[in-house]
């Protein structure tokens, strides 16, 4: 007789990466363009030398900082293997199988992953006319199966976010044994006062829990290292289900040093923002619709044309990511990329 797998995990999707393509430019995993920092490279190899050891288990200085820096007793927050694998222990903290996780649709396509992981069902929830997360239609979809809803703010691959009002009238209406999972992977790339910070509802709503990661904003995509702050109960819970030692310590260092750097993190996430501008404007004068966003990237709502366009991009040496009957996402670089990029946009004839 062969092995017998889990036989529910035959549909579970593939997680898809953003490819790199030698001679082109990457514009396709929303990362920063350029490099972690001087000085946390600096820490990074001067942590080299004990990559003989285990690292702390705990992570107990990173997420001590952390404590320190939001406000929040040390007990609440949980470093992980990314946010991703941060995603991926709420739900098995959580989640029984038949249990339901409402998410928005389109959103980051780790959600319906680790739903199926856990066993649980996804309830994927569509977007509004704008590309945003369509609030009502997610209270609506709760059950008393519902455990968890992700709100991705700004949301991957859209940019588009939720406003404060209409948040706080969302967080209002959902039952308070449901947990609201905020993502916040791109928050540093928020320029609009109106969105709110994740940490504000942590602080006063049992509920909410916060994502964040150190591969966007801080450049440390290759280390691995994201956040969550939670209820006590569930943060710890968190924990539990950690795979040991899966922050490497490089990560644990390199996030540390980061956090000692956080005007220069400003200051690079200032120049994303103004290019980001600038990128949407040529794009919307050269005909595309360009849904608002706040995040360091933008979206092409193309339809049918997502992968005809990522083709062309591809042979004009910019690799985007395309969304298969959808839109095309495109990471917002440096001015030289942006204009690679802007090039093969406005030569597309498709
Ligand atoms: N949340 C969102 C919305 C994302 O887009 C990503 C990365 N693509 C993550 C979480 C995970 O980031 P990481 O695991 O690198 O921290």
């Amino acid at each position: 007789m062969s092995v017998q797998t889990r036989p529910d995990l035959g549909s579970l999707p593939a997680y898809v990466a953003g490819r790199t393509v030698p001679g082109a430019i990457k514009l396709a995993s929303n990362e920063c363009p350029g490099g972690p920092l001087p000085s946390v490279r600096a820490a990074i190899a001067e942590a080299a030398a004990d990559v003989h050891r285990y690292p702390d288990m705990g992570v107990t200085a990173l997420a001590d900082r952390l404590a320190r820096k939001f406000g929040f007793p040390v007990e609440r927050i949980a470093v992980g293997c990314g946010s991703v694998a941060l995603c991926q222990q709420l739900t098995q903290a959580l989640c029984v199988p038949g249990d339901e996780v409402v998410f928005a649709w389109r959103s980051f396509e780790a959600y319906p992953i680790v739903t199926q992981i856990a066993g649980a069902t996804s309830v994927k929830v569509p977007l509004d006319s704008s590309h945003a997360h369509d609030l009502d239609a997610m209270l609506a979809a709760i059950t008393p199966r519902t455990k968890l809803i992700f709100v991705c703010n700004p949301n991957n691959p859209t940019g588009t976010v939720s406003r404060r009002e209409d948040l706080v009238r969302f967080l209002d209406q959902v039952p308070p044994h449901v947990v609201v999972a905020l993502d916040e992977a791109y928050r540093e790339f928020v320029a609009d006062p109106d969105v709110p910070d994740g940490m504000e509802f942590a602080r006063t709503r049992d509920n909410v829990v916060v994502l964040r990661t150190f591969s966007k904003a801080y450049g440390l995509a290759g280390l691995r290292v994201g956040y969550l702050v939670g209820p006590e109960s569930l943060t710890e819970m968190v924990r539990r289900v950690y795979i040991p030692f899966s922050v490497n310590s490089l990560a644990q260092i390199a996030a540390m040093a980061s956090l000692d750097a956080e005007d220069e993190m400003r200051e690079r996430c200032a120049e994303i923002i103004t290019e980001r501008q600038r990128v949407a404007d040529e794009l919307t004068a050269a005909g595309y619709e360009v849904p608002e966003t706040q995040a360091n990237f933008v979206w092409l709502p193309l339809g049918e044309k997502a992968l005809e366009f990522a083709e062309h991009s591809l042979a004009n040496k910019v690799v985007v990511r395309a969304f298969a009957g959808d839109g095309v996402r495109i990471t917002i670089s440096t001015r030289a990329e942006n204009d690679a990029f802007l090039q093969a946009a406005c030569s597309f004839t498709g």
